[in-house]
């Protein structure tokens, strides 16, 4: 944790907002309470983003689905087969990292677009060090997937895989034919959702910057192709409002553009 953060973590405990998880049991890597003060400033948040954008706007509709949904969601949005970290162990003392940090710390250079065993032969070749231990005797590097799975236990045995959801936006799709059949809604709309969605990640511990169990509050929206543009302005300029609302001061508030390579293989734009 860097030491910037820690008097905000110690004061966020004192004064009953963000406890760790599972303290008295010596603690549950990246996971938190939110104490009573906490748990009211998250949901004054939840509440005014819902009557923002939910009940005061006329062109969208709220949704709470489930956490489980079908695996076949997961294997139609790619998430079972794409949504993966590159980890290598350390055969000494069998820590685990992600390859792309530990190339970037070792070797300073940026590990994006890299296959399994480009990485492998960086890190073998460079004898990259065990930030641990010190030793130079990794495994090869593997993917592993970031979603929780649980079973199911409708057929008695083992049960079937299921997913935690590793982020909201799939009930919103799933049920798009049900809200479009029955609220009277035509394009352009959204459907908004808050939940818990679930990653399990290697996290380096930035507090709840970075955790495996968040709350996103999310919109989908949507449009006709020709639009885009347009509507990513709006929304753009709504979401300056929302930090504004919040009270967040606007020389605070900085826009980062995603680099073209670095857009995800379904976006035109990303800030
Ligand atoms: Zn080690």
């Amino acid at each position: 944790m860097k030491d910037t953060l820690k008097p905000i973590v110690a004061l966020c405990k004192r004064r009953g907002f963000i406890y760790p998880g599972s303290e008295i049991y010596g603690g549950f890597a990246n996971t938190y309470s939110f104490g009573p003060y906490g748990a009211q400033l998250k949901k004054n948040i939840k509440d005014l983003w819902w009557k923002t954008f939910v009940e005061k706007r006329r062109d969208l509709v709220g949704l709470d689905g489930p956490i489980l949904l079908h695996p076949k969601a997961w294997k139609a949005s790619g998430h079972l087969d794409g949504f993966n970290d590159a980890l290598i162990d350390c055969k000494a003392c069998k820590a685990r990292f992600r390859c792309d940090h530990l190339i970037e710390d070792a070797l300073k250079q940026n590990a994006d677009g890299l296959t399994l065993s480009q990485m492998t032969d960086l890190i073998h070749k460079n004898k990259v060090k065990c930030p641990k231990c010190g030793a130079q005797d990794f495994t090869e590097a593997r993917h592993f997937n970031l979603m929780f799975h649980t079973h199911m236990s409708k057929t008695g045995a083992d049960g079937d895989v299921a997913y935690l959801r590793p982020e909201t936006a799939q009930a919103i799709f799933l049920d798009y034919k049900n809200v479009v059949d029955t609220v009277r809604v035509k394009v352009p709309f959204g459907i908004a959702q808050i939940g818990k969605a679930f990653r399990n990640e290697i996290t380096p511990g930035n507090f709840v910057f970075r955790v495996i169990e968040f709350e996103q509050m999310e919109i989908e929206y949507f449009i006709r192709e020709k639009d885009w543009e347009s509507s990513f302005t709006e929304w753009l300029a709504s979401m300056h409002d929302w930090c504004k609302l919040i009270g967040l001061k606007s020389s605070h508030v900085h826009e980062k553009e995603h680099p073209k390579e670095q857009l995800s293989h379904y976006s035109k734009r990303t800030v």
